[in-house]
């Protein structure tokens, strides 16, 4: 799982960091609202976890700015003074949860992992495109099984169809941050994903966009 974090305080934000590591949670961390909405507009992350005085940008205006195109990713809102003002105002604009500060990392690991699990009890755990099922569960593409990795970057595109998906995108959200320079890593899987999706003979391509990325292209 890979989280966004908004949040101005370093120590605060180091001390929690650390303990989401251990938890098998990985974090970009933004200092302030403008990295914090840039990150937010990426197609990176499970959760996105936004402080609401923050320099720049407030984390009410990146929450807006996040849902008023569109994207759904839950977002739970942390606010320093515990105001039920600052809590309705969050939830208004779609916040999915809030957490007062001071809190205890635990319990802000318990509410990450309930606002990610909120959507796979409504939504199906497969995804659909052109006749092609990817079973995310238990990452298989028409029956044929799939690889961590792999699943992952094809989730990301499907999610997508004929839309462009970056290297950095990818690299961000499969191997994380520190992968920066590593682009022919991703390049490997698409070369994997592609034989496999042949060999389902599946009506999707993975077209490369030079010097980007790639999409997703449906065949008739
Ligand atoms: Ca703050």
């Amino acid at each position: 799982m890979r989280i966004l974090y908004v949040e101005d305080e370093k120590f605060l934000a180091e001390a929690v960091i650390h303990v989401l590591g251990k938890n098998k949670i990985k974090v970009d961390h933004a200092e302030d609202g403008e990295e914090g909405l840039r990150l937010a507009l990426k197609p990176n992350y499970d959760c996105i976890v936004l402080d609401i005085m923050l320099p720049k940008m407030s984390g009410i205006e990146i929450l807006k700015a996040v849902r008023a195109r569109g994207i759904k990713t839950p977002v739970i809102m942390l606010s320093a003074l515990g105001e039920v003002e600052d809590k309705v105002k969050g939830l208004e604009n779609g916040a999915d949860d809030y957490l007062a500060k001071p809190f205890k990392t635990a319990e802000l690991i318990a509410r990450i992992n309930a606002v990610c699990r909120r959507p796979a009890l409504v939504t199906s755990e497969k995804l659909e495109c052109n006749g092609l099922t990817l079973d995310v569960t238990n990452r298989t593409l028409n029956g044929l099984a799939l690889t961590d990795k792999e699943a992952e970057i094809l989730m990301m595109l499907m999610k997508n169809p004929e839309l462009a998906v970056t290297k950095q995108q990818i690299l961000a959200h499969v191997w994380g941050a520190e992968a920066e320079f590593e682009e022919n890593y991703v390049e490997v899987y698409i070369s994997y994903l592609r034989k496999k999706l042949e060999k389902v003979r599946a009506k999707v391509a993975i077209k490369t966009i030079r010097g980007l990325g790639y999409k997703l292209c449906l065949k008739n």
